[in-house]
């Protein structure tokens, strides 16, 4: 990889491990095992292991290298550590870096397994959390305290689009000597603002846009090197949270096409968003890059777009929202989003089901509230289906 590179051609070549075939497209080293040619050899790669020398798979594979070479060097981090899964990566770097009696500060709206992982899994290790409305810059100051060790956001939220001032966030933490770790499913690797902003590490489910296509599961932790290679590295490899290396194989198919279709998509989103706005059945419409959304000056001055997800209400709750949903014809009735399918989700009674009721009225997650991912078809027969479907209400 060179320095110099813009992103659309650190997505093609970024990376690259050719072998003396001299091969164009990415090899598929599908191995957990390397051989030594002596003892002697196994030996020092055991004591230390060279930047391109591998032990096992679970500690790291060529094509995985490759992989995160090119996704972290793209959101403008030194070095990337891939996972399982998107949860993998998030549960990895809060494992990796805490410890019994340790402070986090969490944004309140959370994708569901965040809060588990967060007040379930290192509640029980004697962790403690302090929840904030992650769009409220003094209720952030007010929580992070000295003895604050790490800070966990959504960039964006799941599902109500709640955008966090990260600059504001990263500093306070920064100042009380905080790790921040930010999740930034949906504001995509291609406008993600994290390492502009100052974020430590960044978090992605690679599940979502670069994959896109609805096949693999997989996530990366992007950090500093010192950071990913020491205690990130650490942990995920011994814990089994590691990327196999199909997976990696088929994303960097997907990265060739990441920021084609990631603007494509944003694209249409914005313009179905401003069709959307004001629809008498219709009660709020949310998408950071328009004027009325409540935090769109500091998601406008973050990124370069709001991404390819609307949240919207539909008057008359559940019983009209269901309508809508089943008079869709080419949105389908799914949980994912990033896809190139074009995809409607009821977060109340599917994603965030399992939340108490008084969360979801905090949350803003209404018996009306849909989730809108928007793909690759043609926006004119997106808006169609869309309009088409509220007229069935
Ligand atoms: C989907 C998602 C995850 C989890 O990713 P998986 O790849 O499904 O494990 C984590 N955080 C956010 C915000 C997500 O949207």
């Amino acid at each position: 990889m060179s320095n110099t590179w813009n992103k659309r051609t650190q997505m093609v070549h970024g990376g690259t491990k050719r072998s003396h075939y001299g091969e164009v497209s990415e090899t598929l080293y599908l191995t957990q095992g390397f051989v030594y040619e002596t003892a002697e050899a196994a030996e020092a790669r055991f004591l230390k292991a060279g930047p391109d020398e591998f032990i096992y798979a679970r500690y790291g594979n060529p094509t995985v290298r490759m992989f995160e070479d090119r996704l972290s060097g793209l959101v403008g981090y030194e070095d990337g550590f891939a996972c399982a899964s998107g949860m993998a990566a998030v549960n990895g770097a809060m494992m990796a870096l805490l410890k019994a009696g340790d402070h986090v500060v969490a944004a309140r709206a959370l994708f569901g397994s965040c809060l588990y992982v967060l007040e379930e899994v290192l509640g029980r290790f004697g962790v403690e959390i302090s929840l904030v409305d992650g769009t409220d810059n003094a209720a952030w100051d007010a929580a992070i305290r000295p003895d604050t060790r790490l800070v966990f956001l959504e960039s964006i939220s799941n599902p109500t689009l709640e955008v966090v001032d990260l600059a504001h966030v990263c500093d306070t933490a920064h100042r009380n000597g905080a790790v921040v770790v930010a999740d930034d499913a949906m504001s995509t690797p291609v406008f993600s603002y994290s390492k502009a902003c100052g974020v430590d590490l960044c978090v992605i489910s690679t599940t979502k846009h670069v994959d896109g296509q609805g096949r693999m599961l997989g996530g990366m932790i992007c950090g500093n090197r010192d950071l990913i290679r020491g205690p990130i590295e650490t942990y995920l490899k011994h814990t089994g949270g590691a990327m196999n290396p199909f997976t990696a194989w088929v994303h960097l198919k997907s990265l060739d096409t990441l920021d084609l279709r990631v603007r494509a998509q944003a694209a249409a989103t914005l313009q179905i968003a401003e069709t959307l706005e004001g629809h008498p059945k219709l009660n709020a419409v949310r998408y950071p890059q328009l004027p009325s959304h409540p935090q769109n000056a500091v998601a406008m001055r973050q990124a370069e777009s709001g991404g390819t997800v609307i949240a919207f209400d539909v008057k008359g709750g559940k019983e009209a929202c269901f309508k809508f949903l089943n008079a869709l014809e080419i949105f389908t009735i799914s949980n994912n989003f990033a896809d190139s399918k074009s995809i409607v989700t009821h977060p109340a009674t599917t994603t965030h089901h399992r939340l108490p009721q008084q969360q979801k009225d905090l949350l803003g997650i209404s018996p009306g509230l849909v989730r809108l991912s928007v793909g690759l078809e043609d926006v004119g027969d997106l808006i169609a289906d869309l309009t088409g479907a509220l007229a069935a209400i």
